[in-house]
Parts: structure tokens; C-alpha cells; sequence
């Protein structure tokens, strides 16, 4: 028998970007359901359906204790059927039928393994399991021709399907510092992604970097990519030219969230912990180093503060913010800049707060984007 008066409800507003979402999540069985179906819709091209469980799941992770009646759910935004149904399946079974077949299905197996690989998205991997590659023996023996991201993806298999931890994060962080200052010095490396809101783990590091004086950051990304190539530090590292450019990119074409930054998707060779700084005089009986990604970003500092936004993340939070500005604010934000389309003119920003006060939003810190 549930007594009314002891039953907690919730109440959260429908923007992600409205809400404080730390990482103190109190439905982390519920929260990982809806993110493993979300997961599966994205890896099937069904990217509708994907957001739909990657909002529900947001929501479950902004409320303030666990859920353990349906009936505390009532007016919460962002709950389809199908997600309510999933809750519900957990609630009064402690699973779900749906998410343990999805888990266990070949396909999904499938799919996970194979863009696992640095350099593989879900449609190459689609087109791999319609060939009959299931794993990664199969993918080796079958022939099939691999890109040089995928090449690298494949040989450090293993490393890179494991978390980088905090502490190989900040080693990474004094590496790319010391390269930056070193072909630029005054130029600024912000950790971005996961770790900037406080995770302890991460899938890559993310890097942000700027120099205080407009233009001064100008070729600034390869003199960054030989300094460390040159020093033995990258396994991989792939550039690309920024090409945004306001008149052309500005308000009439806001949609993507693919940003145009001069950037280098790499992979790093980070010397174990208890190697760093020993040089070495006999061959090692076990791998002195392993392979992390790291993603830099090169940002002038006018565009800077959207720059920050952006690579902070998370994803949903980020998509949240533009949903928000479109819908809400008739302007269209990206990683460069925010567009008034009332007011048919650019708002600058120095400064994350003043984004957000530009959006009528209150400040959401780093460490409470983690939706
Ligand atoms: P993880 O710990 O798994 O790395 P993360 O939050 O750091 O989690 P990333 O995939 O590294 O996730 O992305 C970090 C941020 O960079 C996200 O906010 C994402 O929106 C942004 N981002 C990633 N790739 C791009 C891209 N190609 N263009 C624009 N922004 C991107
Ligand atoms: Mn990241
Ligand atoms: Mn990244």
C-alpha cells in the first residue's frame, strides 16, 4: 500500500540546457536502458528515435532521487510510451525484455564491435555485417579495403576501447601545453569534453586552443602537429583546414553541428605512468606506452567562448542548446557564433555566461551539463 502524501514528485523543465545535470545520477539502471536503446537506434540510422531515448534518459538523470513508482513520472517532458514502457518493464520486472534482447542480439554485437574501430561509423559497419563480417577476425580475413583512420582504428583495437583515466588525461594535457607554447608561446590550451565537466574517464581528450590576440592562431594547428609528431608523441593524426567563414556559414546554413575549426583527430602514444620521463637503455618485456585519442581544436579567440560551449559538451546538452535557441529564441547558435535572426545581426559573446544570458538562459556550469 503506497501512501500519496509519501510519494515524491518530480518536476524538471523540458530543455536539458535548463536543467543542472550533474553526475550524481540516481537512476543509473534505468538511465543505461534507455541509453543502450538509444545507442542501438543511432547504430540502425534511426537518429529520431535515438534523441527520443537519449531525452528521456536526461531527464531521469536530472531528477534528485531514484524512481520507484511510475506514478512520480506525470508531467515530466521529454517520456514517450516507449521510454515510459521501458521504466515501467524495470520497475516491476528490474528489467527489460526489449533492452536484454537488444544486448544480446548478433546485430547489435555486431554493430558494437565493429564501430568500435577508430574511423568506423554505423553505416560502413551496416554495409560489413550485410558482407557477413560479424567481428574482427572476420573483418581481417575478408580483404576489405580500410582507410588509414580505420587501419589505425583496427591496430589499436584494444587501447582504444579502453577509458582514459584522469591521470592520462592531464599527462596528455602537459604534452599538448608544452607544444602549443612552443610554436606559439601566449597561446591557451583548454581540456574541453567530458573531463572540463568532471568525468573521471572519457572515450578521448578533448582540447580547445586559442591565442589572446585575433589572428595570431593562424597556422597555428600543423607547426602543433610537427612539434609533437617530431617528438614521437602521435600514432595517427588527421588535420583538417578550418573553413568557416561568416558570410557564407552565418545564419543561412546554422543546421549542422559539425563545426568547421581547424582541427586534428589523432591518436597519441602515451608512455605508462611509471615510464614517463625514464629513458630507456634495455628493450622492455611488456609495451612501455599505449594509444589514446585525443581531439584538438583550433579556435580564434572572437569565436572562442561558442568554441568552449560547443566542445564542452554533453552531446545532448549541446543539441538541447540549439533546439532551444531555435525554438524558443529565434536565433541559431554553433561552435562559432550566435545568430539573432529577429534582430538580423551576430551577438558576440566573451565568455560562456554571456551565451547563456543572450539565450535567457541561467549559467549552467561545466560540472551540470551532464545530460
Ligand atoms: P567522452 O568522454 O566519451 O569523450 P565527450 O562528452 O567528451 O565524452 P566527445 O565525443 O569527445 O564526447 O565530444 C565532446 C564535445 O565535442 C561534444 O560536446 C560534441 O558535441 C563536440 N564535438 C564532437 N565532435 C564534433 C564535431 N565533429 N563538430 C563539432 N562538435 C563536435
Ligand atoms: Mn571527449
Ligand atoms: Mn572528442
Amino acid at each position: 500500500q503506497i501512501n500519496e502524501a509519501e510519494v515524491v514528485l518530480f518536476s524538471v523543465p523540458s530543455y536539458a540546457c535548463q536543467r543542472r545535470t550533474t553526475l550524481d545520477n540516481h537512476n543509473v539502471t534505468l538511465t543505461d536502458a534507455l541509453s543502450l536503446l538509444a545507442e542501438n537506434a543511432e547504430l540502425s540510422d534511426e537518429d529520431g528515435r535515438g534523441v527520443a531515448f537519449r531525452r528521456a534518459a536526461a531527464v531521469l538523470k536530472a531528477l534528485p532521487a531514484p524512481v520507484t513508482a511510475m506514478s512520480q513520472l506525470t508531467g515530466l517532458p521529454c517520456l514517450g510510451d516507449h521510454s515510459l514502457r521501458v521504466i515501467k518493464d524495470i520497475l516491476e520486472n528490474e528489467a527489460s525484455d526489449e533492452v536484454e534482447s537488444t544486448k544480446q542480439s548478433d546485430r547489435f554485437k555486431a554493430l558494437k564491435v565493429l564501430t568500435g574501430i577508430f574511423g568506423v561509423g554505423s553505416k560502413t559497419a551496416d554495409r560489413w555485417i550485410r558482407d557477413g563480417i560479424h567481428n574482427l577476425h572476420q573483418l581481417q580475413e575478408s580483404g576489405a579495403t580500410l582507410n588509414r583512420a580505420q587501419q589505425a582504428g583496427l591496430e589499436h583495437y584494444d587501447d582504444l576501447n579502453q577509458q582514459v583515466t584522469k591521470a592520462e588525461a592531464d599527462a596528455i594535457t602537459e604534452i599538448v601545453q608544452e607544444a602549443v607554447v612552443s610554436v606559439l608561446p601566449g597561446a591557451q590550451v583548454v581540456l574541453t569534453g567530458g573531463f572540463r565537466r568532471g568525468k573521471q574517464t572519457g572515450h578521448d581528450v578533448d582540447f580547445l586552443i586559442t591565442h589572446p590576440e585575433e589572428g595570431r592562431e593562424v597556422g597555428l594547428m600543423p607547426k602543433v602537429v610537427f612539434w609533437l609528431e617530431s617528438q614521437g608523441f602521435l600514432l595517427y593524426q588527421k588535420t583538417t583546414r578550418n573553413s568557416y567563414l561568416e558570410v557564407k556559414d552565418g545564419p543561412g546554413r546554422p543546421s549542422s553541428n559539425m563545426d568547421r575549426f581547424e582541427r586534428c583527430l589523432s591518436i597519441f602514444k602515451l608512455a605508462k605512468k611509471e615510464e614517463r620521463g625514464i629513458k630507456l637503455t634495455n628493450p622492455p618485456a611488456h609495451r612501455r606506452w599505449r594509444a589514446v585519442r585525443v581531439d584538438l581544436v583550433v579556435s580564434p579567440i572572437s569565436q572562442f567562448a561558442f568554441a568552449l560551449l560547443g566542445w564542452t559538451g554533453s552531446k545532448l546538452f549541446e543539441r538541447e542548446l540549439r533546439r532551444w535557441a531555435g525554438h524558443e529564441k529565434a536565433m541559431s547558435l554553433s561552435s562559432h557564433a550566435l545568430y539573432d535572426n529577429k534582430q538580423s545581426r551576430y551577438l558576440r559573446a566573451a565568455s560562456e555566461e554571456e551565451i547563456f544570458a543572450h539565450l535567457g538562459l541561467e549559467y549552467i556550469p561545466p560540472s551540470e551539463r551532464n545530460a
